[in-house]
């Protein structure tokens, strides 16, 4: 039986839910241009007024909002509320540049729980189960976020964050753990550490569920994860800015539902901002309808995605965004190709031979971009015979060009001797930055 947190919401029909976006919208801009100066002035020099914004295509009328702009009115220049309105803060690590701070009203963390509340029981998930939140806790949003949503969704929460590894497989199995919340590569590390202590997760522990995400990956590897745990492994999405973990898929795993009376979610060309055809590739666009301190318009989150409007086998009728891609942010021009480190993971993840971790390193040599895939072995698939390894090499080099269409040397190296992560995977070592 399919569960919903909210039937009358999920299934509201398409034209009623379009009407409540329309709505929103209309308060929402005349919110921001009241409210933040930063909109304001952003919305005068476009020449929109509030009052432009009448119907849900007037969205395109709107001027868009970047990361950059967050950094650039560092700390706090964006938001809508005074500090004595805010409950807390989240700031982002800043690992690719100043950090973002994000500010949440009562009421905003409230929504951001909701949300994740139905997602969760809509991959049923609920009162009946231990969640385990690997996820770092703190600035991150990852585990708070996931923390709150959790037990908003009923679950009994184990909140160990991230790392002492030992300890969470004692806790995993000792507490009866039946749904894990990490990122894919800390479930795998995860994985590995418990089978070299005579662990099977499928044997050993409850575990039925894995609400995995905050990196990118891939279908491979979720096939692969629910191969060796017998658990069913769901995908998340959210970023800090937009609040922090926000959706997953369903139970169909067939895309991720964006609630639409919360979020606008539009899919534009990335080169021209105009939306794209309905079902076409392009860059995700989101609007927060309902944050009160620190609302977005039209945030050009960067993920190349596809939007699907179809209602789902589960009945609901909110839009999906289908498997993403990658982040604009962590793709990678080699030689004037664009090569997205999960095309790289998709492909090795279906040759058998081929373990889940692997590098990319780029580098340029003679004005000249190199790239070199470091590969480990699947230890059941080891192989002593130079013949063999050097066919693989072979095997994993033409199926790599044959998707990304450049040469890539593949290096196969020791088992166990790439980088292990107990947050998000390092996968991409770009020498020509240096
Ligand atoms: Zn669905």
């Amino acid at each position: 039986m399919i569960e919903y947190w909210n039937p009358q919401i999920e299934r509201m029909p398409v034209d009623e839910l379009k009407k409540v976006q329309e709505q929103k919208l209309c308060q929402l801009v005349k919110y921001v241009y009241e409210h933040s100066p930063f909109y304001r002035k952003r919305f005068d020099e476009a020449g929109v007024k509030p009052e432009d914004i009448k119907t849900l295509d007037d969205v395109t009328k709107l001027p868009f909002t970047f990361k950059q702009d967050l950094r650039d009115t560092y700390p706090t220049g964006m938001f809508c509320v005074p500090n004595n309105k805010l409950v807390r803060f989240h700031v982002s690590s800043g690992t690719t540049g100043k950090p973002t701070v994000v500010g949440y009203t009562d009421n905003d963390v409230k929504a951001w729980s909701t949300s994740l509340a139905r997602a969760l029981t809509s991959i049923g998930v609920g009162r009946d189960d231990v969640m385990q939140i690997g996820y770092g806790y703190g600035l991150f949003t990852g585990g708070l976020g996931m923390h709150y949503g959790a037990e908003e969704a009923g679950c009994t929460v184990l909140p160990t964050s991230s790392g002492n590894t030992e300890r969470q497989i004692e806790l995993m199995q000792d507490l009866g753990s039946t749904v894990i919340a990490c990122t894919p590569s800390y479930l795998l590390f995860m994985i590995e550490a418990a089978r070299d202590a005579g662990i099977s997760f499928q044997d050993d522990t409850k575990l039925r569920v894995g609400v995995l995400g905050a990196e990118p990956w891939s279908e491979e590897m979720r096939k692969r994860i629910e191969e060796s745990t017998g658990i069913k492994a769901y995908d998340i999405f959210g970023t800090s800015e937009l609040s922090g973990p926000l959706f997953t898929e369903c139970q169909s795993q067939n895309g991720i539902h964006i609630w639409a009376d919360q979020f606008l979610v539009e899919v534009i060309n990335p080169e021209t901002g105009e939306p794209v055809a309905n079902g076409e590739r392009g860059e995700l666009v989101i609007t927060t309808l309902v944050k009160e301190a620190l609302p977005l318009i039209r945030y050009r989150i960067g993920d190349i995605t596809v939007l699907n409007w179809d209602e789902c086998e589960c009945g609901r009728t909110h839009p999906r965004i289908m498997r993403v891609l990658g982040r604009a942010d962590d793709m990678l021009i080699v030689r004037g190709i664009n090569v997205f480190p999960g095309q790289v993971e998709s492909v090795l993840m279906k040759i058998p031979e081929v373990g889940e971790h692997f590098m990319i390193i780029v580098d340029r040599v003679n004005e000249l971009d190199i790239m070199k895939v470091q590969i480990e072995m699947n230890e059941a698939a080891f192989s002593d015979k130079i013949n063999d390894l050097m066919d693989l090499e072979k095997k994993v080099g033409a199926a790599l060009k044959s998707v990304l269409n450049i040469a890539v040397k593949v290096e196969l190296v020791e088992h166990g001797s790439l980088p292990r992560s107990m947050g998000k995977a390092k996968k991409v070592i770009d020498n020509r930055k240096i």
